[in-house]
């Protein structure tokens, strides 16, 4: 069995200004101190330099939310790779039920962001899940095997192994109704044995995080699952003291 670094990331979504994001730091990071987990803080755009440079002393790494495929070219409001890499961002979320839903991203988009994130150098958090309707209807396993069929066609099998992956059911988020660890582990299982179709050596390195409402209560069970690699986290990640005991619930 690979040995796994668990990962615990913060998504601020759209919170925290660059004044918040130093308060958070100052705070965060000698709680962390002797963390042996990866942590990732994922700041809002404005905020990432900030948070590069207050990280830059520690082990704790900073991810954006997004970015398009292109490395430049006429995309309004749009944010590249090497832009992300000029700052000293180490990675990036991709494909957040957020960006699907609310801005329209799409699987076709995604296939394209992911080599170019490895390309450039970022370690891509590509999340995954499904709605609670299709979950009542029984179709988690068909949404989550087409997703990850999708999004990662364009990555070569050598380079799935670094793709991380968030299993993020969509009824869970901000809800705080949180997967049982039973449903995310079974969910994760089949999420690393799809990886496993591809690559058997990408399924037993690639990491895969639960995300949806874990708080510092929940997620040492959450943790223990056997194939759970770690924590996307939103709403409990903008406290310093919450983040700080998750992260102390993964070591
Ligand atoms: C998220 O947005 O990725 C997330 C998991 O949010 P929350 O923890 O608030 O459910």
């Amino acid at each position: 069995m690979a040995e796994r670094t668990p990962l615990l990331a913060a998504n601020w979504k759209m919170n925290k200004t660059i004044e918040e994001t130093e308060r958070f730091l100052a705070v965060f990071l000698p709680r962390v101190a002797d963390a042996e987990v990866e942590v990732v803080v994922c700041p809002p755009y404005p905020s990432l330099k900030a948070a590069v440079e207050h990280c830059a002393q520690s082990r704790v790494k900073v991810a954006a939310q997004n970015m398009h495929e292109a490395d430049s070219g006429a995309f309004t409001g749009e944010v590249s790779a090497p832009m992300l890499l000029e700052l000293g961002v180490d990675g990036v979320i991709l494909g957040h039920s957020e960006r699907r839903q609310h801005f329209g991203e799409t699987d076709e988009a995604l296939a394209r962001k992911l080599p170019a994130a490895l390309a450039a150098g970022l370690e891509p958090i590509l999340c995954v899940g499904e709605r609670e309707e299709q979950r009542d209807a029984g179709e988690t396993d068909e949404v989550l095997r087409r997703q990850i069929e999708a999004d990662l066609a364009e990555v070569d099998d050598e380079r799935l192994g670094d793709v991380v992956i968030a299993y993020e059911p969509i009824w869970a988020i901000g809800t705080g109704r949180t997967a049982t660890p039973q449903q995310a582990q079974e969910a994760i299982e089949l999420i690393r044995e799809r990886v496993g179709t591809r690559s058997v050596e990408a399924a037993a390195h690639v990491r895969i995080l639960y995300g949806g409402s874990v708080n510092p209560d929940n997620a040492a069970e959450l943790l223990a699952q056997p194939d759970i690699d770690g924590a996307l986290v939103g709403g409990a990640s903008l406290d310093p003291g919450d983040f700080a005991a998750i992260v102390a619930a993964a070591s």
